[in-house]
């Protein structure tokens, strides 16, 4: 008996910190942007409503923001599974790979900066330390956008990978909690390409500056990266189809952007990989600016729209290939 009581206790703090932290923490880091995001919608709705010579009232908001039509679909109920499952894949990843946890891939990028100082000599570098952290910043920003823009495209053009990351594709309305809606094998594949984007930025940064580097954080998150989803991180999942003017979109990822990805529509098919940057999209020809009465239909294929089951998500073989959304 006391034997069963202490398995059951041992089973609940398996659960307390393989699922209910890891959930809660990234919900936590969500819902700081969440407020920013929402008021961007709810005036975004109100330019809208008003070139019609409409008003937005309750009936419009609800409609927008609160209906059970789109938070209780079949396709939203599976993002809330990815989010559990995924949070348990990621956090069981973590215990196994102690050094991620322990700031390996920083130790690890003396490799890199050993090897840089080999080919080049020694670096003379001497910026003074607030500088230094300045330039740390935008190098880990940019350095791990662009690690994300080729991950994402990879995950489209191989087909192996692309019966993977499919799934992210499957929703057929999205919702903030879209972002989390992916393969578990997705989310670590992501491991390794975020551990070598690590090592490299920390790498390079300490041999070209001369010291550790350090970048500004806010709540865990590079300061650039944290300003870009201030601007529309949460609706980028949503059907809020909010575009930046023009000259913004060449630079940064609008949620209308991240919207027409989603779309099945051949003229969207592999368009705007981009993460927060859009101007790897613009280098490498995959950009795609979208007009504001432009139409999406989101999901895999545009004949057919089921919903996979959530056995099907996770173990189905999923085989729509891109040629044939
Ligand atoms: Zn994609
Ligand atoms: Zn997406």
């Amino acid at each position: 008996m006391q034997y069963a009581a202490e398995l059951i206790f041992e089973l609940v703090r398996v659960i307390e910190l393989l699922v209910i932290y890891p959930v809660a923490e990234i919900l936590s880091n969500e819902s700081v942007f969440i407020a920013t995001n929402l008021l961007i919608a709810v005036v975004f709705l109100h330019y809208k409503k008003r070139k019609q010579s409409k008003r937005v009232n309750w009936k419009t908001l609800k409609g927008a923001f609160l209906s059970t039509r789109i938070w209780w679909s079949k396709s939203s109920r599976i993002d809330y599974l990815s989010l559990i499952i995924n949070s348990f894949c990621l956090a069981s990843a973590a215990l196994l790979i102690d050094r991620y946890l322990s700031g390996g891939a920083v130790k690890d990028s003396l490799f890199v900066s050993n090897w840089l100082e080999s080919i080049a000599g020694p670096s003379e570098s001497d910026l003074p330390a607030q500088t230094s952290v300045a330039v740390t910043t935008i190098i880990a920003f940019v350095v791990f956008d662009f690690f994300n823009y080729w991950y994402h495209r990879v995950l489209h053009q191989h087909p192996y990978l692309w019966r993977i990351h499919n799934r992210h594709h499957s929703a057929t309305n999205l919702t903030p909690f879209t972002n989390f809606r992916a393969h578990p094998l997705e989310a670590i594949l992501r491991l390794p390409v975020t551990y070598f984007a690590s090592m490299l930025i920390a790498g390079l940064c300490s041999y070209s500056l001369g010291q550790q580097a350090s970048e500004m954080l806010i709540l865990g998150t590079n300061l650039f990266t944290f300003g870009v989803l201030l601007l529309g991180g949460t609706l980028v999942h949503s059907h809020i189809f909010l575009r930046f003017p023009r000259w913004l979109s060449y630079l940064i990822v609008s949620p209308a952007m991240h919207q027409v990805h989603h779309s099945c529509k051949p003229a969207h098919r592999n368009k705007n990989y981009g993460s927060n940057l859009a101007i790897w999209d613009w280098m490498f020809g995959t950009l795609y600016l979208p007009d504001s009465e432009e139409s999406v239909l989101f999901g895999l294929s545009q004949s057919n729209r089921a919903q996979p089951s959530s056995r099907a998500f996770f173990f189905g073989k999923n085989t729509i290939k891109q040629e044939e959304r």
